[in-house]
């Protein structure tokens, strides 16, 4: 669980964030929407442990827990950020902890890999895959340590269409099967209330809108519920 309360955050400059309270369930898929530059990316950087609040508090992991380890926390951007003289084999392995045993490294990356449908590429290079498949490795970096909270800042807006809604079914896919926080920013309504249970619309700096998505999984594009739920925010 992550616990946000009152929290701020400047660059020096004017409030980026201001009296933030926000409670994120563990195991809860949360997307988080609002106009460019309200402070989205800053808002998952802190969900994330990257950037420390400015003032307020901000709490990862419940009262009894242990400080999460290290690899509790994955990011994923809408760049793929792959390593490109590495094989995506390797890309994966980058998303495992250091003493991981090599032999450990292996089986996971490739049971990660064939997760998100690349078993059989493990071995080529990231500059032969589309933009969906790279970032269908770079997906595939932050599950292999298996983390406890999944950061996604607009993770498919450079994707078409198509391969936006594929991927979008892969991440709930994924979500669904390993029981990870999920932390969403999207500019895209739509995608948020397809695949969250909870949208919080940022202004400002603010919450201005914490609306819990009721629609039953599995979700169909085109579903009027989910075009309702759209309409409300
Ligand atoms: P977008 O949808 O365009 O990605 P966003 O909602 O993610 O926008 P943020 O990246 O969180 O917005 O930025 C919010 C504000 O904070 C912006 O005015 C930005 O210039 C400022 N900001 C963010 N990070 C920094 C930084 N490291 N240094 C200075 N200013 C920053
Ligand atoms: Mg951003």
């Amino acid at each position: 669980a992550v616990r946000l309360r009152g929290v701020a955050k400047d660059f020096g400059g004017p409030a980026v964030l201001q009296g933030l309270d926000l409670d994120i369930p563990a195991g809860q898929f949360l997307a988080i929407v609002g106009r460019s530059g309200c402070g989205k990316s800053t808002l998952l950087r802190l969900v994330a442990g990257l950037e420390a609040p400015g003032g307020g508090t901000l709490t990862i992991g419940g009262p009894g827990e242990d400080a999460p380890p290290a690899d509790a926390v994955r990011l994923m951007f809408q760049e793929p950020r792959l390593l490109p003289w590495a094989s995506i084999q390797e890309n994966v392995e980058v998303g495992l902890a250091r003493g991981t045993p090599p032999a450990l490294r292996q089986v996971r990356a490739r049971a990660t890999l064939a997760e998100v449908g690349l078993a059989d590429r493990a071995a080529e290079w990231p500059s032969v895959l589309s933009g969906g498949q790279k970032q269908r490795v770079a997906l595939a970096r932050a599950l292999v340590s298996r983390p406890r909270l999944l950061a996604l800042d607009e993770p498919l807006g450079a994707l078409d269409a198509l391969t936006r809604i594929e991927m979008q079914a892969l991440v709930e896919q994924v979500w669904r099967a390993e029981g990870f926080t999920a932390v969403l920013v999207t500019h895209d309504v739509a995608e948020a209330v397809a695949l969250a249970d909870r949208v919080v619309v940022l202004d400002r700096g603010r919450v201005a809108l914490d609306l819990p998505i009721d629609v039953p999984r599995p979700r169909r594009h085109g579903d009027p519920a989910l075009a309702a739920t759209e309409a409300r925010i």
